[in-house]
């Protein structure tokens, strides 16, 4: 049996971020605490245990559980975070009839409760301002009638452009408003993770 599209996925960014982990822990420390990659990486770690854990039948639905489990246990601010919104995108995936119409309404819930939990608007420089842009172009796609992987393309310069845009903006909460105006012209690590988990979406899509 072909592995599903959420192992794929995950897959997928897990192997783009091990590329990226320098650049996003310098991000971190250019404008954080510096623990970003690490958590990242040991969140990643963790989800590709609990999806290699079930078994080869289960579901979209259940590997998105397990993967969102993975950043739930882990410590930072974007493990909760991360892994809320990942909750968010397997509840949907379990009550909607297609990716496409599930993915639009996971990462609006997901982002959605990602702002209710951590307070950030659109500009306060986190990881919502690729969130936003991304949960916009999929409800476009699907508007549009578009086919996943030109969806999920969308998503990913929508997401990537977001995440460059932080470096313009003053950080309103997280560690990098300790920090203010010194953050100037530092993408936001969670905002770019956000970028390039949507690009490994549209690959594992596109194979
Ligand atoms: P910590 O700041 O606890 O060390 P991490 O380094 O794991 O957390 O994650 C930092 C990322 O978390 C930031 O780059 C930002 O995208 C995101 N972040 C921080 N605070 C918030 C918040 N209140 N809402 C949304 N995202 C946030
Ligand atoms: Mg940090
Ligand atoms: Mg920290």
């Amino acid at each position: 049996m072909p592995d599903s599209l959420a192992r794929r996925w995950m897959d997928g960014f897990a192997a783009d971020f091990a590329l990226e982990k320098e650049r996003l822990g310098a991000l971190d420390r250019a404008a954080g605490d510096g623990d970003f990659a690490v958590n990242l990486a040991q969140a990643l770690k963790r989800a590709a245990a609990g999806l290699q854990a079930l078994p080869e039948t289960a579901t979209d639905a259940q590997a998105w559980t397990a993967a969102a489990n993975g950043f739930l246990h882990t410590g930072g601010t974007s493990g909760p975070l991360l892994g809320m919104w990942l909750r968010e995108l397997a509840k949907a995936w379990a009550s909607h009839d297609t990716p496409l119409a599930a993915l639009a309404a996971g990462v609006a819930a997901g982002t959605a409760a990602v702002q209710r939990l951590g307070g950030a608007q659109a500009g306060d420089r986190t990881m919502v301002d690729a969130m936003l842009p991304a949960a916009r172009a999929l409800e476009d796609s699907l508007r549009d009638g578009a086919a996943l992987a030109q969806a999920l393309e969308r998503a990913a310069g929508a997401a990537g452009e977001g995440a460059r845009a932080t470096a313009r903006m003053t950080a309103a909460l997280g560690r990098a408003s300790y920090v203010g105006e010194a953050a100037a012209g530092i993408e936001d690590p969670g905002a770019a993770a956000i970028a390039l988990f949507f690009r490994a979406g549209a690959r594992a899509c596109a194979a």
